[in-house]
Parts: structure tokens; C-alpha cells; sequence
């Protein structure tokens, strides 16, 4: 027996819902994108399944399957197709950081949805537990705490995530006010100290202190930021529209990825994320833009330097609406998949509200090198028509992301 050991109390995953699609076949979850089916299943190993729910070891279980005569090897069998098809998990499995966080009663209480839905994606028995253990341990920054920036922060405060810093300068003002992110009470006040104020209010615990001292540690030995990812989140809707590459330099030559988000005019965007020296990042994009329209740097230039003293187009549902999807990339991203904003970004506007995304090719003038590395993969001079390119190339890259989970005769048809 491979997986576990004595002390692995498996558990089919209770995340996905189950069903006899025929007297041999189970399926195991609803929906196409995680939906599996197992067979052929006789009726008794199917009845044994109700027993995998994590309060049994290994060594019940086989005593459990000798009462309900089921052959010898039979359970380990079962255990161990169910573990393959990345149907099983260990209640007990994840590590020392999975066992810290057990104890947590309230905060594991708080993370329950996060932490099965987390079951979905992940397919070794522990993993998902393992992964929101490493979630607490991770730093992130947002710049920016308007009605976008501020929101993401608390959402990846709430969603585990141990250190969320956020930077703005100013007051809140009336209009930075939002559900989930800054407080009507908060009016008046510093804007980031009230953004930090949200994140630990979402937060379902206090972020661990060794954690936190390390990083802080090691950000100082090394002179790096320290950040696994930063989320830009302006509320200057030019800044939206047009990032400034500059001001990513020093994420740029430290290698930190970043994230792009927020409202402009009546758009919302999500992306790219970019990952220094791999994909696309505001460099790109401005060449690319600059060649389909020699007229953008110009445009770029009044509206910049443009002062625009009035309040700008924000609809809070569409800054709501950004902020949930940007803080579900950072989310991917942390957790180690690679979302579909990277070299795209993810647009919707009002009212039609149809999301599309937009590629950011890696473009050769740029000096991330990006387009260096990514060689022969994409040449393209018109990114317009691009758009369901950018859709499969991200979607091949969560294919290899879910590929770890073995195709076989279990493969799911739903
Ligand atoms: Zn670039």
C-alpha cells in the first residue's frame, strides 16, 4: 500500500457529490470541469465507500471489508484507485502545517468552503489541508485600496492568505467606501491603515507569528520585497487602462509576479498577471498597442498628464465583480496553478457584462525578455483576432496543471 501509511484515514471527497449513473458505475461530483466516473463498481465495494469518510485507518478499514466479505486486497485496491483518480483524501494527511492548523477549530471552521473547494484541484489524499497551510504562510501586497484594491485585500485575508499588505497614500473618502473593502466609519482616515484594517477583519485568524518574522527576515537579508505576488489595483482609472511599465520596474528586475486589476471608465479589468521574463507584462502591452495604433503613446501622454479633479466612472458591482475575479487568480497563482490572466487580460464592461480576454503577447522591444523565452510560440502582429488563441493557451496550461491527476478508464464524460 502506497498511499499514507498506517496513519491515513482516507476519505472520499466530500466536495463532490455522488450517484450510480447504472448499477456498475459511479459518478463522483456534478459538474463537467471536476466530475469524474468510476466503474466497473460492484454494489458492496460502492456501499464500502460511505465507510472512507476519514474517521478509519487503513487497518479498520480492512477489517471493515472482511465483515462485509470483500475479497482479500480488495480494500487497498479500492483505496488506492480512488487515491489514483484523485478522488481520495487524508483526514489526517497535509504535514505539520495541516496538523497546526486542526487545532484551529474556529479558523479551520471559517476556511471549511475554501478548504473543499481547495479538494477540487488538488489529487493527492492531504493536499488540499497542505495547501491552506501554505497559505497562511504566504505574503502578498496590494497597491491600491480604492474600491478594487481594498476589496481583494480582504477577500485573500478571508480566503487564508497569512500577509496581506496594502500601500495607498491619502484619506478615504466617501467614495472609496465598499462592501468588503473600506467602511463608511473609515472616512477621513489614512487610507492604507484602514485598508489594513479590513484585511485583518476578514482575516479567520491572526497571521503566524514565526511566519511572519522569518519573512520579514529574510526580505531584509535579501533586499527583495519578499512578496509570492503584488496586485495592482489603481484607482486612477488611466493607470488601469495604461500601466505605466515603470512603475513595475522594480517588481520587473526582482521577479516578482503582479497582477493587474481594476475599474475604467465602464470596464473592469483583470490581468495580466505577469511573470517576469515569461509573460507578457506593461511593457508588452504598450508596444503592442504602439504597433496597431501609432497614435497610442500620444494618447497615453495627454491622458497622464491630464488633471482630472472629478470623481471617475466606478460602478461598485463592476469593482466588486473585479475584485472577486482578480483576487481568484491571485488565488490560483498562490496555490500554484497558473490562471488564465497570465498574457491575457480579462475584460467586461457595462451593461452587457460579457467577460473576454484580451491577449498580452510578449513583445520583442520590450526589455523583460519575455518574448525572448517564449520563442516561436505566438508570433503575432494583430492581437485583435487573437482572442481565442489566448483563451487555449492558458487552458492548455490548466490542462497540464490538472494532468497530474491520471487519465484512465475513470476519466470523466459528464
Ligand atoms: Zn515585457
Amino acid at each position: 500500500m502506497t498511499y499514507g501509511g498506517a496513519v491515513m484515514h482516507p476519505m472520499v471527497k466530500p466536495a463532490l457529490r455522488r450517484g450510480w449513473r447504472d448499477l456498475n458505475t459511479v459518478q463522483f461530483g456534478m459538474t463537467p470541469a471536476h466530475a469524474m466516473t468510476l466503474g466497473p463498481m460492484d454494489l458492496a465495494t460502492g456501499s464500502f465507500l460511505d465507510l472512507l469518510n476519514g474517521t478509519r485507518g487503513l487497518e479498520l478499514l480492512r477489517e471493515e471489508g472482511r465483515r462485509m466479505n470483500l475479497p482479500d486486497g480488495h480494500v487497498d485496491g479500492i483505496v488506492e484507485r480512488l487515491a489514483r483518480a484523485g478522488l481520495l483524501d487524508d483526514a489526517r494527511g497535509g504535514g505539520p502545517g495541516a496538523d497546526a492548523l486542526r487545532q484551529k477549530k474556529e479558523v479551520l471552521d471559517r476556511l471549511r468552503p475554501d478548504l473543499a473547494s481547495l479538494s477540487l484541484t488538488t489529487s493527492e489524499p492531504g493536499d488540499a489541508m497542505r495547501q491552506l497551510a501554505v497559505r497562511r504562510s504566504q505574503r502578498v501586497q496590494v497597491r491600491g485600496a480604492g474600491r478594487v484594491g481594498a476589496v481583494v485585500a480582504s477577500l485573500l485575508s478571508g480566503a487564508g492568505v497569512g500577509e496581506v499588505d496594502v500601500r495607498d497614500g491619502g484619506r478615504v473618502e466617501p467614495w472609496d467606501v465598499a462592501p468588503g473593502g473600506l467602511p463608511a466609519e473609515a472616512v477621513g482616515d489614512r487610507r492604507d491603515e484602514s485598508a489594513r484594517r479590513a484585511v485583518r477583519r476578514a482575516a479567520p485568524d491572526r497571521p503566524p507569528r514565526r511566519a511572519a518574522a522569518q519573512a520579514s527576515q529574510a526580505s531584509q537579508e535579501e533586499g527583495d520585497p519578499g512578496f509570492a505576488l503584488v496586485i495592482i489595483a489603481p484607482r486612477d482609472d488611466v493607470a488601469v487602462h495604461a500601466p505605466d511599465p515603470s512603475a513595475a520596474e522594480p517588481l520587473m528586475s526582482s521577479g516578482t509576479p503582479h497582477l493587474y486589476a481594476g475599474v475604467v471608465e465602464g470596464t473592469g479589468v483583470v490581468g495580466p498577471l505577469v511573470l517576469p521574463g515569461d509573460t507578457g507584462c506593461a511593457g508588452c502591452l504598450h508596444e503592442s498597442r504602439t504597433d496597431r495604433d501609432p497614435t497610442w503613446p500620444r494618447l497615453v501622454a495627454q491622458w497622464r498628464s491630464g488633471r482630472q479633479r472629478q470623481v471617475r466612472p466606478c460602478d461598485l458591482t463592476l469593482s466588486t465583480t473585479v475584485a472577486g475575479l482578480a483576487a481568484a487568480h491571485a488565488l490560483a497563482f498562490l496555490d500554484g496553478r497558473v490562471p488564465t490572466s497570465a498574457g491575457a487580460r480579462w475584460e467586461v464592461s457595462v451593461p452587457g457584462l460579457h467577460w473576454h480576454a484580451r491577449p498580452v503577447w510578449a513583445h520583442p522591444a520590450c526589455p523583460c525578455g519575455a518574448a525572448e523565452r517564449g520563442k516561436g510560440e505566438h508570433p503575432s502582429e494583430d492581437g485583435e483576432s487573437h482572442e481565442t488563441m489566448a483563451v487555449q493557451r492558458p487552458s492548455a496550461q490548466c490542462r497540464k496543471a490538472s494532468a497530474k491527476r491520471p487519465a484512465g478508464t475513470w476519466r470523466a464524460h459528464v
